[in-house]
């Protein structure tokens, strides 16, 4: 898979980017990333890449023609029009299931929006989705690019060398994940759970299911709407919730 990250600071990208678990990918070839500098693509003297708004108001706004010719340039190294996301705090909170559905693509153009933002016309010619890294505000749209990267390059096949792991982590099914323990099995008076040295595979399994809806429902309880979850499942849950009812009952 092949991320193209148009951005004015192509070195903080790439030092990000080409580090850890990705880098390897990168180095082993499952993945590539590339910085394309979009100042090297203004046609104004002095490299300016931004200029004041229009209107009037504070701070300056990038220009379109740079970046459109930045994005003229990948779409004619990689011979075909690409998904561009242009990272923004008025778009889509990026979110688990949207990684899974772009770790499908086979090339992902990232555009990083400095100082104010950018001009509207060039997000209306090239732009295809508005993704945010949350509801605050940032300096640039560069580090929700790196964080939105690295999520959806541990969905591509191989780049984790336990595919599992990928798969039956927090938000898989609608549940976080329950919690980990390595050793040693005592530490500062804190035992392992029992249940994890016993070496009984379905009681383990069991335990965890139970732990990821009780983490879930303490501390992200929205999710369990969309949760999935067996009939017994579903029971355990119920039990959970009229224990906590039962619990705030006795306290009022
Ligand atoms: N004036 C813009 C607004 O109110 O929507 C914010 C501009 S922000 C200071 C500069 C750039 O940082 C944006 O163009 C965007 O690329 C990036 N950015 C800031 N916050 C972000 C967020 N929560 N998610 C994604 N990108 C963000």
């Amino acid at each position: 898979m092949n991320f193209h990250v148009m951005t004015l600071f192509p070195e903080m990208v790439m030092n990000g980017l080409n580090t850890s678990i990705l880098g390897r990918a990168a180095a082993r070839g499952l993945l590539s990333f590339e910085a394309i500098n979009i100042r090297d693509y203004t046609l104004e003297r002095h490299g300016q890449v931004d200029d004041y708004p229009y209107g009037g108001g504070a701070g300056m706004v990038m220009q379109a023609e740079p970046i459109y010719r930045a994005y003229e340039a990948v779409r004619e190294k990689i011979g075909h029009s690409p998904r561009v996301i242009y990272m923004t705090p008025q778009g889509q909170v990026f979110n688990q299931k949207i990684a899974e559905e772009l770790s499908r693509e086979d090339d992902l153009v990232f555009l990083c929006g400095h100082y104010e933002g950018v001009d509207e016309r060039v997000l209306e010619l090239i732009a295809t989705d508005y993704l945010s890294a949350g509801d605050y505000v940032l300096t640039g749209g560069e580090l929700p690019a790196m964080m939105m990267i690295d999520c959806i390059s541990r969905l591509v096949p191989g780049v984790l060398n336990n595919q599992v792991s990928a798969e039956f982590e927090s938000f898989h099914d609608n549940l976080l994940e329950y919690p980990q323990y390595t050793r040693p099995e005592e530490f500062m008076g804190k035992k392992v759970p029992d249940i994890l040295l016993s070496g009984h595979h379905a009681n383990v399994e069991k335990w965890r299911r139970e732990q990821s809806i009780i983490r879930t429902l303490k501390r992200r309880p929205e999710l369990l709407e969309n949760a999935e979850l067996s009939k017994k499942e579903q029971q355990f849950l119920e039990r959970l919730m009229e224990e906590e009812k039962e619990e705030q009952h006795g306290q009022s």
